[in-house]
């Protein structure tokens, strides 16, 4: 039996395992779903993939990378560190690849876990930490016709490499994050590209550059250096929190885009499809050099009406306009409210996390549930960033639990359930700070639920969340040494648990 269990192999999920291993903590084991560890890393190939925040932040703290090739590394140099990081801390002996968790159910009685694969193998740990991911599962439109479509068609984190985009027409479905950084790589090649955008997204130039070797050896040489580049991007990037939290000084950002739209386009109509309609960072405030020049060229075609259908071999928009195509590329982002499915975790009384979620994905600390002992949520609810590194996120909360463990261990816990009252108190705080935020300045968007509530965005400056998770704080829990409490129920999971590893 493992004391830990984590699932996922991306950013969170190693860090997780490195801090567990460096305070000489081996009982656990990584369970991924995929043949490969990386996370976002390892999915999101096409082509231009990028991180957007300066690679020296986008990084691990204790892991400095002297030799990033660039300001914003790309996907392949993202990946490889990660793959170095996980041989160079003995990951990889942890990690049981193709592994799907498809449910983790706490027993009761003991204080276990009972995690079950979609293989059928059974694990049990006294702790589950979930590095699932918030943007793991892909999501796609729901179009009419769209299962009739007879081209090829792919999301942008499944990118298929062995079709030839040469010379087709292609359609992009999506203009975030993902779209502006593969349009401009896929401009040149395809015979005629039509993006469907249904919102303009703001967009600034990407302060990017390569890293040459001088100044790779003086990292190396120097880690104090880089350290202090990590310092200077820190708090440069914390600066933008104030304008989040108040949206009036994002004017001056909105001026700026705005004269870096008229600078690129030329052509008055083009540009009026691709001024935003909202306030700069209700929705991510995207950077790129290329994007507004690929959108300049002839063979792209911007079309807002929105899609009425998709047919055979094209789609139609809703002003009534067939156009033929080859090949449909989604880039439509993922799941996010859904941050764990339906019948994924089943806490106390085998109530199961998303009719807990029913109003939305709520955590104390962004990190553990009322209802749901010994459970803790890497980048859960009100996790996200769009001032600065999520990597910065994610140590705060694995020091958190690493706090916690070591709590449990000197005091003979054998179980920790946050109080639902220091759930819902931090919970009214975060809405209070969320009210005035930029997020909720009128635009929709995949940080707001239906009902509008913000169950993403950490509304706050990320030294704050770094401050509230430095100690594991006992007192806002529920803690419980084994065979206290009473089981109901869980009798049954324990014949499936029978046989665990
Ligand atoms: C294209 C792209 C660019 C991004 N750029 C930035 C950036 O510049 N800056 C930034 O801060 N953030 C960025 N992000 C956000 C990014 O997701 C996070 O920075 C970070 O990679 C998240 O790491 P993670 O480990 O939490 O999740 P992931 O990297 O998504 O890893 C989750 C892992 O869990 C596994 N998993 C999921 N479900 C199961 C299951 N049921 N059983 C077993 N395994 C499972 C998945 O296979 C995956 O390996 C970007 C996201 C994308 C998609």
């Amino acid at each position: 039996m493992n004391e830990v269990l984590i699932i996922g192999s991306g950013f969170a999920g190693l860090c997780m395992a490195i801090r567990l291993r460096k305070a000489g903590i081996e009982s656990f084991t990584i369970l991924e779903r995929a043949d490969d560890i990386g996370g976002t890393w390892r999915d999101n190939q096409y082509p231009g993939c990028a991180c957007d925040v300066q690679s020296h932040l986008y990084s691990y703290s204790f892991e400095p990378n002297a030799a990033w090739s660039r300001a914003f590394a790309e996907q392949p140099e993202i990946l490889g560190y990660l793959r170095r990081c996980a041989q160079k801390y003995g990951l990889l002996r942890h990690i049981r690849f193709g592994q799907e968790v498809r449910n983790a159910r706490f027993d009761e009685r003991q204080h276990l876990w009972c995690v079950e694969t979609a293989g059928g193998n059974a694990y049990r740990a006294r702790i589950v930490v979930s590095g699932m991911g918030a943007l793991s599962n892909p999501a796609y439109p729901d179009i009419d016709g769209l299962s009739d479509f007879a081209g090829a068609k792919f999301h942008s984190a499944k990118w298929d490499h062995d079709l030839e985009l040469a010379g087709k027409r292609v359609a992009v479905i999506g203009s975030g994050a993902s779209a502006i950084q593969f349009v401009p790589q896929i401009v040149p090649l395809v015979a005629r590209l039509d993006l469907y955008q249904r919102t303009a997204p703001w967009i600034l130039p990407k302060p990017d550059r390569p890293i040459g070797s001088a100044e790779q050896a003086i990292y190396g040489a120097l880690p104090l250096t880089q350290k202090l580049m990590r310092w200077a991007f820190y708090w440069l990037l914390e600066t933008r929190m104030l304008a989040f939290t108040e949206p009036a000084l994002m004017r001056p950002v909105a001026s700026y885009a705005r004269r870096y739209l008229r600078r690129s386009v030329q052509d008055p109509a083009l540009r009026a499809k691709l001024l935003p309609g909202y306030t700069v960072g209700c929705k991510r405030v995207l950077i790129s050099n290329d994007y507004y020049p690929a959108l300049t060229s002839p063979n792209v075609e911007i079309i807002t009406e929105g899609i009425r259908e998709i047919r055979g071999g094209s789609i139609l928009d809703r002003g009534g306009r067939e156009r033929e195509v080859d090949v449909i590329i989604f880039a439509t982002g993922f799941k996010v409210q859904e941050l764990v499915p339906r019948g994924m975790f089943f806490g106390s009384r085998g109530r199961d996390l998303a009719d807990a979620w029913r109003e939305g994905p709520e955590a104390y600390k962004g990190t553990t549930v009322t209802g749901f002992p010994n459970l803790f949520l890497l980048l859960g609810p009100n996790t996200g960033l769009g001032h600065s590194s999520v990597i910065f996120m994610i140590e705060s909360q694995v020091a958190y639990v690493m706090d916690a463990l070591r709590q449990m261990r000197s005091n003979g816990w054998s179980a920790l359930e946050v109080h639902a009252d220091a759930q819902a108190a931090f919970n009214r705080e975060l809405e209070a700070k969320s009210a005035d935020a930029v997020w909720k300045s009128g635009c929709r968007s995949w940080y707001l639920t239906e009902s509008g509530r913000n169950t993403t965005m950490w509304p706050d400056f990320t030294f704050r969340f770094r401050h509230l998770t430095r100690r594991f704080d006992s007192k806002a829990y529920r803690t419980e040494a084994a065979q206290t409490l009473a089981s109901p129920g869980c009798a049954q999971q324990d014949e499936r648990c029978g046989a665990l590893r």
